[in-house]
């Protein structure tokens, strides 16, 4: 019997013209959106389950047209958008992107291509490599340095300390950690600041929770280096076997950045793997006033900075650099019989399959190139340097003013204070401080204009306003002011 004949076009697929034309409507609708983004409450609104209740609850059985599911778009799904691209978006860390990363994006979606193996495009791997390497040279990182794309820090976090692991010779790979007398705890180093990303790879490397030390600070939130030769020498004593520090350069709370000089002298003369987590603020290397942030990092196995965070490329992008690959590929590279090809055989090229735990890879690449080329060095250093400005701008409103006051220092663009209401009669205690400036960060959160974050700091419950958005202005930051300022009005 003959076989019925295959369609033309695949269910929901369109011609050539139909694509264009559904494309221009996509690209007009994307235009509107970035250009009114900042009439719209920067925070959603919606109720938990709202959007699940007004979805049906199965797949339709025949394909719908294109212009139905973008009718859908405005009602259903925007309501539940929280703007990251809104210039009033202060919460977390930006992410900040970009037209020239978005038009990549389509692009990237388009050619599809799954980047795992040189042999499957070669542009994937090669504009891997080079991007990489001119984002190394903007941050003034040593040439041995190589890199790879992932898709977040807590990835790169965890190949670093996977490389570390491999590094320390104990035959994990083969052998793996469970029942085993002959090894001591390997402990891992990185300050109580560090992100959880840390101690997550710690989990889930097998190394155990508890070894994680979570070395002190100082009172300006940076890892104290004479803590953490302390903690290595008491670790040794007790038998333990210290592997690894993480060093962070803008850390989570307060972006405060860990003397990674001192560290990097600490894990020499301990034969340490250093990682440094430069996240968003390893970024700031770009502009080269801004370059100490980075210092010490000359000196580190593995680095990673997220160009989505704060270098103008969409969510997904983080770039980890290592000094010497083959740890990485030790710890990671398993090649079956149909993932081999001559080139990788040869040694010709890298297979970026080799570097990580996925096989499958998105061509991140081109959206860093596109960023790359379209901002240059200058673009970004400017990008970087004006949000500082900002950044420092707006403490010294808060420095200025009697009721508030700052709790942290700002090296970068993110900003650490709180209120202290003058209520004519006894002081707030701890608590009701902490009750009082989360109910103002639910107030000026609420009024749609502006969203920020918290986080605590010595017990203390802290708004943090962090500076990361393209389309950020003075004017946006004097309208938060007056906000905080009237909510605490409001609360008195
Ligand atoms: N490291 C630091 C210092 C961070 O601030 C963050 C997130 O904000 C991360 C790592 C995790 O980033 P990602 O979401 O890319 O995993």
């Amino acid at each position: 019997m003959a076989a019925s004949p295959a369609p033309e076009l695949p269910p929901g697929g369109f011609d050539a013209e139909d694509f264009r034309a559904q494309g221009h409507k996509v690209i007009d609708w994307i235009a509107r959106y970035l250009s009114e983004v900042e009439q719209r409450p920067v925070l959603s609104s919606v109720r938990p389950g709202e959007l699940r209740a007004r979805l049906p609850l199965a797949a339709p059985e025949a394909g719908e047209p294109m212009a139905a599911i973008l009718d859908d778009l405005d009602p259903l799904i925007m309501p539940g958008i929280t703007h990251w691209n809104h210039p009033a978006f202060f919460a977390y860390f930006a992410i900040s992107g970009s037209p020239p990363g978005i038009l990549a994006e389509a692009i990237t979606a388009a050619l599809n291509v799954n980047g795992m193996l040189w042999k499957t495009s070669p542009a994937a791997t090669e504009l891997e490599q080079v991007t990489l390497d001119w984002l190394r040279q903007l941050l003034g990182l040593p040439a041995e340095l190589r890199g790879v794309i992932t898709d977040t820090a807590s990835m790169s976090s965890f190949l670093a300390l996977a490389a570390a692991r491999e590094a320390a010779g104990l035959d994990i790979r083969e052998r793996g950690l469970a029942g085993r007398d002959d090894l001591p705890a390997l402990t891992v180093y990185a300050s109580e600041q560090a992100h959880s990303s840390i101690e997550k790879a710690v989990i889930a490397l097998g190394l155990g929770q508890r070894n994680l030390r979570k070395v002190a600070v100082d009172a300006e939130f940076r890892m104290r280096p004479d803590a953490l030769a302390a903690r290595i020498a008491a670790d040794r004593a007790a038998g333990a076997r210290p592997l690894a520090v993480c060093a962070t350069t803008g850390t989570t709370s307060t972006s405060s950045i860990d003397p990674v000089p001192a560290i990097a002298e600490i894990c020499a003369a301990e034969g340490l793997w250093l990682h440094v987590d430069g996240a968003y603020g390893g970024a700031a290397a770009v502009a080269p006033e801004l370059r100490w942030v980075l210092a010490g990092a000359e000196r580190a196995d593995s680095i990673v900075v997220n160009p989505h965070k704060w270098l103008l490329t969409p969510i997904d992008c983080s770039a980890f650099y290592v000094r010497d690959p083959a740890l990485l590929k030790r710890a990671f590279s398993l090649v079956p019989d149909y993932l081999r090809t001559a080139e990788g055989d040869a040694a010709e090229v890298e297979n970026y399959m080799d570097w990580g735990l996925q096989l499958g890879r998105r061509f991140r690449a081109l959206k860093l190139w596109f960023v790359l080329r379209s901002y240059g060095r200058s673009g970004l250093a400017d990008h970087v340097r004006g949000h500082c400005r900002l950044a420092g701008a707006f403490a010294n409103w808060i420095d200025a003013a009697e009721t508030w006051e700052r709790l942290a220092p700002v090296p970068l663009s993110t900003v650490c204070f709180r209120h202290r209401p003058d209520t004519g009669r006894e002081p707030l205690d701890e608590a009701g401080l902490s009750a009082h400036n989360a109910a103002l960060l639910e107030a000026v959160n609420a009024s749609g204009e502006a969203f920020l974050s918290h986080t605590v700091l010595d017990g203390r419950y802290t708004l943090r306003l962090a500076i990361g958005n393209q389309a950020t202005r003075e004017r946006h930051l004097e309208r938060v002011w007056a906000l905080l300022q009237k909510a605490a009005a409001d609360l008195a």
